[in-house]
């Protein structure tokens, strides 16, 4: 496909269709606030609940965007204070950022920017997306990228700061998981990425400083972080590659025993996550997973022990045990099996197989990081609060200190939060609603309550003690570059 040619395109477009079409406009945020047009509801299907959660989720997307999609807050994190009248505040800011819309049929509309969140709001009113990514924020409004070009010199349109990003998707563990595979996740599986945050998060947070990060579920399968720290938006892509590479302990190869890259002397941060991931490991991995009796798992482990006799002894014993379980014979579990096989190793006094068994934890527990989308600047990256087209689960934040009380099977979906919406106008009236937070009346609420407590407040306070900061260093050279009067 030619990717930028269908971006252009849908840019000249969207410039177009947004002023050619002020009536369907309207009849878009006519929906937005009156739910009475719904196709659903011209179907003969109404009823209490009148939203279909089988129905086709980008059906329901005008109606989340004009009554539910936070732009205020979105606003808020992106603009990072550069939305008031401050001296110090870079009125074009958030304009220079890149969105980039996904619309029905796979069609990118690329380096997309708003000057503020009304202007944002409209657009996704307008072209109702059914993906949007954010981008960094360029030197200058990427709809202005080819005249800046064209002027020639030294003009090269370029990304100039980003927030470092994480992703860790649930099909990178494919191998260490006996409950599922590819796109989908249970809760025998989910404890993997409350892992996967709580170790990242205490990593960016103790080893790196970070204070200001987002936690979002990806809407299917996996997590996102976003650093947003003013310190690690200006990061160059070498830096953030280093980061990224200080996540990951894995080095490739085919067999597990391979890709895990730890020595016998653990670095401190490794040592560290390693109290979280036993826990884990022991509470939850290993009984979910029924590691222990699973024939190819039971494989994969024993071969991380560098000892013939002891792998043979437990490989009989663990078939053994797997010949009861099958037959219905009473049996012993994972976690049993575990601690025999710590004995077994306890009795060996070899440090290469007391490391073996730190590898086993490491390979079954320790995040796996797609560091591709961590390594450049210029990635793309799903927004929060998108809705996932094919589950209408919201991306929503997460509390990473709450993260093992996380379920993705509570995250609302759009028919479900459009039917709570409804409902409550039914007992309250719409006149109880405020405008832009008609979100608060479902459950998305807590969501929003999070974002703001677990991230936005802490990240404003930050983005105002910056500001103060440098307008106090302004403040000092303009005293210093006064004419003396004497
Ligand atoms: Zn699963």
């Amino acid at each position: 496909m030619n990717f930028s040619f269908v971006l252009e395109v849908e840019i000249e477009g969207f410039v177009v269709v947004g002023r050619a079409t002020a009536n369907k406009k309207m009849r878009l945020s006519e929906q937005g606030t009156e739910s009475k047009a719904t196709p659903m509801e011209m179907d003969g299907r109404m009823a209490t609940a009148k939203f279909d959660e089988t129905g086709r989720v980008h059906d329901l997307m005008p109606l989340y965007y004009g009554r539910l999609f936070p732009t205020n807050d979105m606003y808020r994190w992106l603009a990072y204070g550069h939305d008031k009248k401050h001296p110090q505040a870079d009125q074009e800011f958030f304009q220079r950022r890149e969105f980039c819309f996904t619309l029905e049929g796979d069609i990118f509309c690329r380096y997309q920017s708003f000057k503020d969140g009304a202007e944002l709001l409209a657009a996704l009113r307008d072209k109702v997306p059914e993906k949007i990514d954010l981008g960094p924020i360029y030197n200058v409004d990427p709809k202005r990228r080819a005249a800046y070009s064209s002027l020639g010199g030294d003009r090269v349109f370029a990304p100039v700061e980003r927030e470092l990003v994480f992703d860790v998707d649930m099909t990178d563990y494919d191998d260490v998981r006996t409950c599922c595979s590819g796109a989908d996740i249970c809760g025998k599986c989910w404890p993997l990425m409350t892992v996967a945050i709580q170790v990242i998060d205490r990593g960016l947070r103790e080893d790196f400083g970070y204070r200001n990060l987002l936690w979002v579920y990806s809407g299917r399968r996996g997590v996102h972080c976003w650093v947003c720290d003013s310190r690690a938006r200006k990061m160059s892509n070498e830096a953030r590659t280093a980061v990224a590479e200080y996540f990951s302990v894995y080095r490739g190869g085919e067999k597990a025993e391979k890709r895990v890259a730890t020595t016998h002397d653990l670095h401190p941060s490794l040592n560290t996550a390693f109290e979280v991931l036993e826990k884990h490991f022991l509470e939850h991995i290993l009984p979910k997973q029924e590691l222990l009796e699973n024939s190819e798992q039971i494989g994969k482990i024993l071969e991380m022990f560098p000892d013939a006799d002891l792998r043979a002894t437990l490989e009989e014993k663990l078939q053994k045990n797997l010949e009861k379980k099958e037959s219905g014979r009473n049996f012993q579990d994972s976690v049993e099996l575990w601690q025999e096989l710590e004995r077994a190793v306890g009795r060996k006094k070899n440090r290469a197989l007391f490391k073996a068994l730190k590898d086993v934890v490491f390979v079954y527990t320790y995040p796996r990081l797609d560091v591709e989308v961590s390594k450049h600047m210029n990635h793309l990256l799903k927004a929060p609060f998108c809705v996932h087209p094919k589950t209408g689960r919201v991306c929503v934040p997460m509390d990473p200190a709450k993260a093992d009380q996380f379920d993705p099977a509570d995250v609302p979906t759009v028919a479900q939060l459009l039917n709570e919406l409804d409902e409550h106008e039914a007992n309250y009236g719409k006149e109880n609603a405020v405008k832009g937070e008609e979100a608060s009346n479902t459950s998305m609420g807590k969501y929003m309550e999070m974002f703001r407590s677990a991230f936005l407040d802490g990240l404003m306070s930050d983005v105002k003690l910056e500001f103060a900061q440098s307008a106090k260093v302004a403040n000092k050279i303009a005293d210093a570059t006064k004419p003396l009067d004497w």
